[in-house]
């Protein structure tokens, strides 16, 4: 196998997409050429780098949903609290009024 041929099927190879035959042929020229090696390994290790990042942003998305989640709850909760103390008012301020008025 080329050079050219090794870094045109490096995506290929790391995807394992390639058939069986090229798959011997690219792992042969990976073990005889030490520059496409090296292509091959740093190639690798960006797209670990790719992976990991995938799964941080992954990873925070779902702790924003979650956090937006129970922002929601403590947003419901207040609410119910309000309409428990306008309900509270709706009784006690008659209750006032007819106090003062006497
Ligand atoms: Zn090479």
């Amino acid at each position: 196998m080329e050079c050219v041929n090794f870094r045109n099927y490096m995506h290929k190879y790391i995807n394992g997409e390639l058939s069986e035959e090229l798959k011997l042929e690219f792992e042969q020229h990976r073990d005889e050429c030490p520059m496409c090696k090296m292509f091959l390994e740093e190639e690798l290790y960006l797209e670990s780098l790719i992976k990991d990042i995938k799964e941080k942003e992954t990873e925070y998305i779902c702790k924003e949903s979650n956090k937006r989640e129970s922002f929601n709850e403590k947003n419901t909760y207040s609410r119910k609290q309000a309409v428990n103390t306008i309900k509270v008012m709706y009784y006690i301020a008659p209750a006032i009024v007819i106090f003062l008025i006497g």
